[in-house]
C-alpha cells in the first residue's frame, strides 16, 4: 500500500475560521454570497450539516442555512497556505501529483527506510499539517490513486485509513456509482436508468450496453469498479493541462468585457505556465451558456508557448472564431496542454520584448504577490470600460 492521497478537510472555510476564531463551530460558506449569482466554494462541516455542498449555488445555500457566515475568497491566502502544505508534503516523497490547490497524490515507495510505513508517513504529514497551518488534513493509504482518493472520503474529516483488501471486498461492492471517481452526474443519472446503482451492478451489466453508456471509458470504469488503477503518480512536470477558468456573478455578453477576461486568464495561465517551467503546444478555451451548454475551442501549435500575449492571440482568434461573439456566457475558461519541459524545447528566453515584459512582470508576482500588477492594457481597457 504505497499510494497516499492527502486533502485538506474543508480547505477555504478551516482557514477563514482559524483566522477568525469566532467563526469557529459556527456555519461557514466561503464563495459567492447570497444575493449573487456565484457558487459555493467551500463550507465547514456545521454548514454540511444543514445539507450546504460545494458548487452549489450561494442562493440555496442560503436557502438551506441562512444563520451562515459568507465570506467572499481570499485566493492570494489560500495559495500561500497551501505551499506550507505541499512543502510538507515534499518532505517525504519527491512523487507528488497535486490535483487542485489542496489535494494530491504521493507515491511514498521509496520512502519507508526514511519515514516507516506508509500509515507513519501519514500520521507524520498529519501532524505537521496541524503543527504548522493549524489545520486537518485527512489521508487515505492504498494500492492505488482510486482506492486512496476512495479511502480518504471514507474517513474524512481528519481522517486516516489504509484500505485493506478485506475492507475492499467490503465497501466496494455497494459503492454507488456517482462516488467512482470521474463518474459525473450526469453519467450516473444515465447508469442509475438502466438499473446500475452500484459497483457490482456494474461489473454485472453486459460490456456491450454498458459500452453504450460509457463509450471509450468502458473499461477504465470496470477496473475502477473491481478496485484495479494503474494509473501511477504523475509528479509536476508529467502534468497533462494548466488552466483558469471564471464563472461570472451574472452573464456576460459584452465582447469587449470577454476579451479583456480572456487576456486576464491568458496572464494566469502563462504565469503558471512560465513558473513551472514548461511550454505549451495546445490552448483550449471554455465556454459555458447560461442553459449550461458547454464549449471548447482549440489549436494546437507547432511552436509550444509561454507569453501572456502569445496565449491570449491564439484565445481572441478561437473566441472571434467559435461564433459565441455576443452570445451570453456564464463561465469562460482557458487552458493549455501538451505540455513540454521548457529547456527540452529551444530556450526563447527574451526572444522579443514580450518576453522580457513576462520575465520582469513575473518577477514583481514573485515579490508580491500575483494581484501586484497587472498588464497595463488589462488596467487600461477595464478602465475604458468602465
Ligand atoms: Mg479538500
Amino acid at each position: 500500500m504505497n499510494i497516499l492521497h492527502c486533502d485538506m478537510d474543508a480547505f477555504y472555510a478551516s482557514i477563514e475560521q482559524r483566522d477568525h476564531p469566532e467563526l469557529i463551530g459556527r456555519p461557514v460558506i466561503v464563495g459567492g454570497l447570497p444575493g449573487s449569482r456565484g457558487v459555493v466554494s467551500t463550507c465547514s462541516y456545521e454548514a454540511r450539516e444543514y445539507g450546504v455542498c460545494s458548487a452549489m449555488p450561494s442562493k440555496q445555500a442560503y436557502h438551506l442555512c441562512p444563520q451562515a457566515v459568507f465570506i467572499p475568497p481570499h485566493i492570494e491566502k489560500y495559495i500561500r497556505v497551501s505551499q506550507e502544505v505541499f512543502a510538507i508534503l515534499h518532505r517525504y516523497s519527491p512523487v507528488i501529483e497535486a490535483l487542485s490547490i489542496d489535494e494530491a497524490f504521493l507515491d511514498v515507495s521509496g520512502c519507508h527506510r526514511l519515514f516507516g510505513s506508509s500509515a507513519q508517513i501519514a500520521k507524520l504529514i498529519k501532524n505537521d499539517v496541524l503543527e504548522e497551518t493549524g489545520l486537518f488534513i485527512s489521508v487515505g493509504i492504498a494500492a492505488n490513486k482510486f482506492l486512496a482518493k476512495l479511502a480518504t472520503n471514507l474517513s474524512k474529516p481528519n481522517g486516516l485509513m489504509e484500505l485493506s483488501n478485506d475492507q475492499l471486498i467490503e465497501i466496494l461492492p455497494s459503492l454507488p456509482v456517482s462516488e467512482i471517481w470521474g463518474i459525473g452526474g450526469k453519467t450516473a443519472q444515465r447508469l442509475n436508468k438502466a438499473g446500475i446503482y452500484t459497483a457490482a451492478d456494474l461489473l454485472e451489466f453486459p460490456r456491450v450496453k454498458l459500452e453504450s453508456l460509457l463509450g471509450s471509458n468502458t473499461d477504465f470504469y470496470i477496473q475502477l469498479c473491481s478496485g484495479q488503477d494503474s494509473r501511477p503518480v504523475l509528479s509536476r512536470s508529467d502534468r497533462k493541462s494548466i488552466g483558469n477558468e471564471i464563472t461570472f456573478p451574472i452573464d456576460l455578453s459584452d465582447q469587449k468585457e470577454i476579451e479583456q477576461l480572456l487576456l486576464d486568464l491568458s496572464c494566469q495561465v502563462a504565469y503558471r505556465l512560465r513558473h513551472a517551467s514548461l511550454i505549451a503546444h495546445t490552448v483550449t478555451i471554455k465556454m459555458r451558456t447560461p442553459n449550461f451548454q458547454t464549449f471548447t475551442r482549440s489549436q494546437t501549435l507547432q511552436q509550444g508557448v509561454d507569453a501572456d500575449l502569445t496565449i491570449y492571440d491564439i484565445a481572441l482568434n478561437l473566441y472571434h472564431k467559435s461564433g459565441l461573439t455576443g452570445k451570453h456566457l456564464r463561465l469562460l475558461g482557458l487552458s493549455c496542454s501538451r505540455l513540454l519541459e521548457r529547456n527540452l524545447e529551444q530556450p526563447a528566453l527574451f526572444a522579443d520584448e514580450n518576453d522580457i515584459l513576462d520575465k520582469i512582470i513575473d518577477d514583481m508576482k514573485d515579490k508580491f504577490g500575483s494581484s501586484a500588477i497587472k498588464r497595463g492594457s488589462l488596467l487600461h481597457n477595464k478602465s475604458r470600460n468602465r
